[in-house]
């Protein structure tokens, strides 16, 4: 696969507004966008960073995997969004076949208009992964 950038850090926190001031009135960042994602159970809220965004992860319910990250002790970094150039499907074919583990099969719908799909942590030293095409 032809990787071009880190698309985004996803970061996880319980709630969205708590953590804007230190985002915005510390860092200095902006949200440009926010948008809930019904299928992952999140509300997000993205900054940019030069070209790499920062997408704030906020459970929408208790069955929300951030959610079941947050309450494991999980808090900050909870994935890396790679921008394939190559295609997330070709990337998703040789990933398996290389036998990592999958958590989508095809890629789906994200935020901010991308189409992503995750590689297991298991496989990928710890990190979950997301591929992530425009
Ligand atoms: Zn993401």
């Amino acid at each position: 696969m032809k990787i071009s950038r880190i698309e985004h850090l996803g970061i996880a926190v319980q709630s969205i507004d708590e953590v804007l001031p230190y985002f915005q009135d510390v860092l200095g960042l902006e949200v440009y966008k926010t948008e809930v994602v019904e299928d992952q159970k999140v509300k997000t809220a993205f900054l940019k960073v030069g070209e790499v965004k920062l997408e704030l992860l906020e459970p929408t319910c208790p069955e929300s995997t951030v959610q079941k990250f947050l309450d494991n002790g999980g808090r900050g970094i909870h994935h890396v969004a790679f921008k394939v150039e190559d295609g997330v499907s070709e990337a998703l074919a040789m990933c398996d076949g290389k036998g990592i583990r999958l958590i989508d099969k095809a890629p789906r719908k994200g935020a901010d208009g991308l189409h992503i799909a995750f590689l297991h942590p298991k496989s990928t030293c710890g990190i979950l992964t997301e591929l992530c095409e425009e």
